[in-house]
This record gives structure tokens, sequence and C-alpha cells, in this order.
């Protein structure tokens, strides 16, 4: 059995305060749901030291947006695997669609992030997902699968267990149009068999695939009832503490 897994990608919101407030709000409300759920916020970088603060001893998982793949040294704006885990990080989303699709980020890059980051032993939020012209030109399965099989390339089995897959079609990203719960389904069962021809059947029954885009408290439910929906990757909805909590609710109900 899978434990759900319920992450919110603050994106470039909030301010000092909305994060701190933000986050205590996660923290108390989704209080009673944690030990059924995985949940993790993922402020931006400069509140990521207030955000663990407010969390304090809540079981409610700190990550960050981004990693970059060298240890240290001439990389200015960057930050290294050693600094999140310094501040607390837990969780990195890497590959996000954002980064490949507005900063520019390749599967290469993602690849050599994911590498040092389960080398640090972080938990990647390793994203895929297919543009729009992509999905109406039936191409969904084959850009998945290369972004998987470029983006893991080189990472064991072992390694590989630490990383959960978050399949965001970027059509669905931030545009009020979620994914159909068949649409999404589809493509996890798909993304599971590939993990399976990549590793092995037994790391692709344990792997945890999110859904995200456009995800929000009415269609959690439905989402996370999909047999290979384990979780949901929000954006827009995380940043209000009842909706996210809402939906981490619905994800524990939908996988009693
Ligand atoms: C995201 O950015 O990861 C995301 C899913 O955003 P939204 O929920 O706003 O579509």
């Amino acid at each position: 059995m899978r434990k759900p897994f319920i992450g919110g990608n603050w994106k470039m919101n909030t301010d000092s305060k909305d994060a701190v407030e933000l986050a205590k709000g996660v923290a108390q409300k989704c209080a009673s749901l944690l030990d059924k759920v995985d949940v993790s916020v993922c402020p931006p970088f400069v509140y990521l030291a207030a955000v663990k603060n407010a969390i304090g001893s809540a079981k409610v998982g700190l990550g960050a947006q981004d990693v970059y793949f060298e240890a240290k040294g001439a990389f200015t704006g960057e930050i290294s695997c050693t600094m999140l885990k310094d501040i607390g990080c837990k969780d990195v989303i890497i590959g996000h669609s954002e980064r490949r699709h507005v900063i520019g980020e390749t599967n290469e890059l993602i690849n050599k992030k994911l590498i040092v980051a389960v080398e640090a032993g972080l938990l990647p939020i390793f994203c895929i997902g297919e543009l729009l012209e992509e999905r109406n030109a039936g191409k969904t399965e084959k850009v998945v699968k290369e972004q998987i099989q470029k983006g893991m390339a080189g990472i064991t089995v072992e390694k590989a267990k630490a990383i959960t897959i978050a399949y965001e079609p970027v059509w669905a990203i931030g545009t009020g149009v979620n994914a159909a719960p068949q649409q999404a389904q589809d493509v996890h069962l798909m993304i599971r068999q590939f993990i399976a021809s990549m590793y092995n059947e037994d790391f692709a029954a344990q792997i945890r695939i999110q859904y995200g885009g456009s995800a929000k408290p009415d269609n959690a439910a439905v989402l996370m009832s999909q047999p290979d929906v384990d979780g949901l990757l929000v954006g827009g909805a995380s940043l209000k503490a009842d909706d996210f909590a809402a939906m981490i609710k619905a994800a524990a109900e939908a996988k009693k």
C-alpha cells in the first residue's frame, strides 16, 4: 500500500508573513491526518527557514522548489543540496514544468540535479508532463517516457526509492483545467509500467506517482480515487490552508 503524498508548491508566492501563517495553518488543519498522508510544503527559498520554524514539531515536510547540481563555489544565485539539508529540507522539486519551459531546463540538467539530490539523501519530487501540442499530436507517452529515461539515467533502484514522480501535464498547470481522472490514471499506469521495465515490478509497485495540474478541493477525491494516483502536487490551491487541508483529507479518505 502506497502512502498518499500531497505536496504544496507555493511557487514565487507569499511574503514572509503570509508564508509563516500559511505553514502554521497547514500544520494545524491537517494535524490529525499526518499519520495517513505524507504532506510537504515547498515555499520559496528565502522563506524556507521561517517556514521550518513555523512548522515546528508538526509532521509536515519541508521542500525546496529546485536545487543546483554543484556542491559549492562560483555559481551565483544557486543553492546546493547541502544548503537545503542544512536548513531542514527533506524534499526537493526537480524538473518542474515552469523550470523546463520558462527557464529552459533540459532532461540532462534535470538528471544531474536528481543524481546529486538522491546522493545527498534528499527526496526528489521529479516532475514530468507533456505540452498541449504534444498531447494533441499523440506524443504524451513518448515525451513522458523520454523525460523519465533521461531524467533517471544512472540512478540505481536503491537510490530511485527516494524519488516521487509527479505527472503534471503542462496544459493543466495553473489553467483551471485538470486532466480528467481517467486521463491521469492512464498516464500514471503507463508510467508505472515503464518504471517496471526500467527497474523492476517490485519497485514499480512501490514508487509514488503524484498528479499535478489544477488539482483543487472539488476534484481531489475523484483524482485520488484512481488506483495509480498516489498523491497530488498542488500549486494554486496550496496557497490557502483550508483548501490544501481539504485535499489532504480527500486523499486520506480515498486511500482508506
Ligand atoms: C504545479 O505548479 O505544480 C501545479 C500543479 O500548479 P496548479 O495546481 O496551480 O495547477
